[in-house]
């Protein structure tokens, strides 16, 4: 015999979780399905195990910093369920919260166990039937209804079920797509999935010693056919396949999107804030002030040591060349290098390790205010299975934490009102 259940959420992540709980603190009876054998394993990576649940200022800013499309359908849910509501629900439980000067939210602990902890209290507190090592195989429709769904053998019956599965990147934490899956066969449209916030891999490999360089407050540029598809001003870090830091991931996305049909190339200006000549004069000022130094050495005021040699060498100065005998042309190379350093070609983003999944389930399919699927009634869908994927600083979990919380409203409101049939 199969088992009935009011409420099921398939996903024990970030959306997962507020859906469960929300869904419970309405009355009805909620079951909660993670695969792994805890809750929030993607949180507690999440910000390097600090956990950046959120970013603080007016949600009208907050979702400016999605794409428009996105933007747009996170308004009604990102109302309901705001980056002050999910602190509020941090520091009732106990978990005081801090805001970086860039606007990044944080438990002061440092600790993403504390997050998760305080999550599953609120589960506990509404009643919510947790059941972990438990991966749902299959949804199942009867005409344009859900019925219920599989695990392995076994079957239960739910006409309300919450799809919050994540997105695909991160497989190891059990993040599989397999909700894209359940969503198509279903009939919705999975917009392609694609990396964001990834490593990008460059082309001729960059030199093995420059690893673990940092390149501070530049400005990290993406280009196709000669044309600038995107810049983003912040550091980037040289790794062994190419870079990554925090300019690299958020330019990853459209560099991913280009190079499925174009050769995309990467450059770099070190002195974003700074037009050619200010550089030129400035350097200009340098050689003259220390006249008999080397090159290479006044350059290393300026440059990480062991970027100095490669960048003389691509420009064809002799890095033991004193101050006093470089030409205005070789200077002006320099100068030409350091606005707009070609740092190679894109030879891979892997999905696997960007931090969100770009992509996913068509956002035109989904209601906004409600977070039920237009394909199929009693099927809601919420947080990373989404087609949303927002830059680094706490956006993605707060898209996470809203959709779940209409989500888990809209499934509570929908079953009532069965009841009431
Ligand atoms: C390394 C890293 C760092 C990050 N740092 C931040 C950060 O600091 N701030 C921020 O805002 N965002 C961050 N993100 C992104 C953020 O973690 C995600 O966007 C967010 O967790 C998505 O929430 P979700 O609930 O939709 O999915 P997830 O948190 O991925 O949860 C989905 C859950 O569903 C479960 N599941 C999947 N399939 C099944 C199945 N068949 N049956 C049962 N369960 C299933 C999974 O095991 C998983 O626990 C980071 C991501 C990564 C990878």
């Amino acid at each position: 015999m199969s088992q009935h259940h009011p409420i099921i959420v398939i996903g024990g992540g970030a959306a997962g979780i507020i859906a469960a709980w929300k869904a419970a603190s309405h009355g009805a009876r909620v079951l909660l399905l993670e695969r792994n054998n805890k809750l929030g394993i993607k949180l507690l990576i999440s910000g390097g195990g600090k956990c950046n649940i959120t970013h603080a200022g007016p949600m009208e800013e907050v979702r400016a910093a999605f794409v428009p499309h996105e933007a747009r359908f996170l308004k009604p849910s990102f109302y309901k369920f705001s980056n002050d509501d999910i602190v509020r629900m941090m520091e009732d439980a106990g978990v005081t919260t801090y805001i970086r000067p860039n606007g990044r939210v944080f438990p002061v602990s440092g600790n993403a166990d504390d997050v998760v902890n305080a999550l599953a209290g609120y589960l506990k507190k509404a009643g919510v039937e947790v059941r972990v090592k438990a991966r749902a195989s299959e949804v199942l429709r009867r005409e344009d209804s859900v019925r219920g769904l599989r695990i392995g053998n076994e079957t239960m019956d739910s006409e309300h079920i919450i799809i919050a599965t994540g997105g695909s990147s991160y497989p190891k934490t059990g993040t599989t797509g397999d909700g894209f899956e359940w969503a198509r066969a279903l009939g919705h449209t999975i917009v392609p999935v694609r990396p964001a916030l990834a490593p990008i891999g460059v082309e001729p490999k960059l030199l093995s010693d420059w690893r673990g360089v940092a390149l501070r407050g530049g400005c990290l540029m993406v280009f196709a056919d000669g044309r600038k598809l995107t810049e983003w001003r912040d550091d980037i870090l040289f790794s062994h396949e190419g870079i990554t830091g925090p300019a690299a991931l958020e330019v990853s996305r459209v560099a991913a999107e280009a190079m499925q049909s174009h050769d995309v190339e990467l450059r770099f200006d070190f002195f974003p804030q700074k037009n050619f000549n200010q550089v030129d004069d400035e350097l200009n000022r340098l050689v003259l002030s220390k006249r008999d130094r080397m090159i290479s050495s006044l350059l290393e005021s300026w440059l990480p040591n062991r970027l100095v040699p490669a960048v003389l060498q691509s420009v064809g100065v002799d890095a033991a060349k004193r101050g006093h005998v470089l030409t205005r042309e070789e200077r002006r190379k320099i100068v030409q290098l350091l606005k707009d350093w070609k740092l190679g070609n894109v030879s891979a983003i892997n999905i696997e390790r960007g931090e969100v999944t770009a992509g996913g389930v068509a956002l035109d399919e989904v209601d906004p205010k409600s977070m039920r699927s237009r394909k199929v009634k009693g099927l809601y869908l919420c947080g990373e299975v989404l087609d949303i994927a927002g830059p680094v600083g706490g956006y993605n979990l707060q898209a996470a934490f809203s959709t779940g919380f209409v989500a888990g409203e809209t499934a509570a409101t929908d079953w009532l009102a069965s009841q009431s049939d």
